[in-house]
């Protein structure tokens, strides 16, 4: 006997993720569904604060410059960059960061802010 459901009410066309329609009428483009999962995929890897640990340490550089560098934090888990912004506003100096590394690094000595700070966001702070 063939398949009982092939071409009855069973069959439910497939429909798209990102507007909910079917792919008939879907009119997402590639890139807009390719963003849209890597959103997604982001989205899933984000860890909450509280279950971080940051640490803080200060770093001499060159000509005696400090810098204060927060490791522990991943680019994968975090939004460093936001993060970054928003030390900056605490401190009122520049920074960056070492995605690759999954380090942010601000200029000069603001280890007391900055600890303040994270953990007033949630993170646990070394
Ligand atoms: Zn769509």
């Amino acid at each position: 006997m063939a398949s009982l459901f092939a071409g009855t009410q069973f069959y439910i066309p497939p429909t798209c993720e990102r507007c909910g329609k079917t792919e008939d009428e879907c009119v997402c483009t590639a890139e807009e569904k390719a963003a849209d999962e890597a959103a997604k995929q982001k989205q899933a890897n984000r860890l909450p604060p509280e279950k971080q640990t940051a640490r803080v340490q200060i770093e001499k550089r060159k000509g005696g410059r400090k810098a204060t560098v927060i490791s522990g934090l991943t680019a994968q888990a975090n939004d460093l960059q936001d993060l970054l912004a928003q030390l900056q506003t605490v401190c009122g100096t520049g920074g960056t960061v070492k995605s690759n590394d999954d380090l942010v690094e601000l200029q000069g000595d603001h280890a007391e802010a900055i600890r303040k700070k994270l953990a007033e966001i949630g993170y646990r702070v070394k």
